[in-house]
């Protein structure tokens, strides 16, 4: 029987990330950064210093060696106390560390990890182009090989989250005269690197999560910055997706859980008849199909933490974590809209946040409908 009762080591992370979020970012500079689209950035290096980025990590890189249901707990708090932490975090540790530690140098690892745990550095991906999104393997850019071990790259990547606020993308890009999933390089190139032409994306919602399209004009790099073997960036990168997959489900479910909570006390507090609205059976029964889809995800989500945390194979259970979690916060946050009605529509609502976020989460990170293709796939279909 697999026991998910918190560690009190883990429920002191909780812990932590509650006294961080008190301190930095309280429920109104949530509103605030989302009503101003301004991303959190400037809180990495207190999130480092607080030991939130070390957790997950093994000893000998920096970190302090739990595995991923404390990775997971972590992320869930950070979701439930507002989704900007918990966006940045999975890229410093879902997409980054995590890619680092799967395929990056020993030589990059020295060098990025101390800082990544230290919140001194932010790597963004740049796989998605304006051709090739659900179909990544069909991308273009091309990076051509130089004599002296670089590549030169040129193409245009699109509704790459936070590169504005990177220290490097992680950038896919093919030999020229390759195709689908061979050839592919994932290079790590400076933000400001010569040759990178970046606008910013209007959107629907996660406004502290700025995306942006970037052109690459013949950027060249040396040859350090390969990440992984020259040719096999493609399988590389799909080797660590169970980890943003896991990141993403746990804030979700943290998100979700935050709009049943939202809607529960005004569903208590709001009166019309003489009574609380919480008081009428369709108000009672919606709230309870919340909170059971919000608990199924949760365990999910934990039951993939432990399997990723033992080290067993869990591709089809992260497909289906990300599946589960995200469409349950987009019915929470739709039932919520309704709980609240004429408050939830409001500019400052926190539903209306919840409910414009959630839009992404089911086809961000490899739509839902290739997840469900991928565990149609593991059953043998
Ligand atoms: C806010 C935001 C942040 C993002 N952040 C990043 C980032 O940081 N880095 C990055 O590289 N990318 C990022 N993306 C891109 C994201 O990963 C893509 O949007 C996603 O992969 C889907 O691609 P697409 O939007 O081109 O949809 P399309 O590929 O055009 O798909 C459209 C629809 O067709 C369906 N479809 C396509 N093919 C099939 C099929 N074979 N079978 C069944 N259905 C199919 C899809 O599921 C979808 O419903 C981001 C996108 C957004 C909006």
């Amino acid at each position: 029987m697999i026991d998910f009762s918190p560690s009190d080591e883990q429920l002191a992370f909780i812990e932590t990330v509650d006294r961080f979020m008190d301190r930095h970012l309280p429920i109104e500079e949530v509103r605030r950064r989302d009503r101003e689209h301004i991303p959190p950035y400037d809180l990495l290096p207190a999130m480092g210093a607080a030991g939130l980025f070390a957790a997950g990590l093994p000893t000998e890189w920096g970190g302090l060696g739990h595995d991923w249901r404390t990775v997971a707990l972590i992320q869930e708090r950070l979701g439930y106390r507002g989704y900007m932490a918990a966006s940045i975090f999975n890229r410093v540790i879902g997409f980054g560390a995590m890619s680092l530690l799967a395929y990056g140098s020993d030589a990059q690892r020295r060098v990025l990890l101390p800082r990544l745990v230290e919140g001194r550095l932010l790597i963004a991906l740049a796989l998605t182009e304006p051709e090739a999104g659900t179909d990544a393997a069909a991308i273009r850019t091309r990076a051509t090989p130089q004599p002296d071990g670089g590549f030169r790259i040129t193409g245009r990547k699109t509704w790459i989250s936070d590169a504005g606020g990177a220290d490097f993308l992680l950038v896919a890009a093919r030999e020229p005269g390759t195709s689908g999933a061979e050839g592919v390089s994932m290079l790590l190139v400076p933000r400001t690197a010569p040759g990178i032409a970046m606008t910013r994306l209007p959107k629907l919602g996660n406004n502290a999560m700025p995306s942006w399209d970037i052109g690459f004009d013949e950027v060249a790099v040396g040859p350090e910055a390969l990440m992984g073997e020259a040719g096999r960036g493609f399988r590389n990168l799909m080797s660590t997706l169970h980890y943003s997959r896991a990141s993403m489900a746990a804030t979700v479910t943290g998100c979700a859980q935050a709009a049943v909570d939202g809607a529960l006390s005004h569903a208590k507090e709001r009166k019309q008849f003489g009574r609380p609205i919480g008081a009428n059976q369709t108000i009672r029964h919606r709230l309870a199909d919340m909170q059971m889809r919000v608990d199924q995800s949760r365990l999910t989500v934990y039951h993939l933490a432990w399997l990723i945390g033992t080290g067993q194979a869990c591709r089809r259970q992260a497909a289906q974590a990300k599946i589960i979690a995200t469409e349950c916060l987009q019915y929470v946050a739709e039932q919520g809209m309704q709980i609240l009605a004429s408050a939830g529509y409001a500019a400052e609502s926190d539903m209306q946040r919840y409910w414009r976020d959630a839009r992404l989460y089911s086809f961000g990170e490899g739509t839902n409908e290739i997840q469900r293709d991928l565990v149609a796939r593991e059953l043998g279909l």
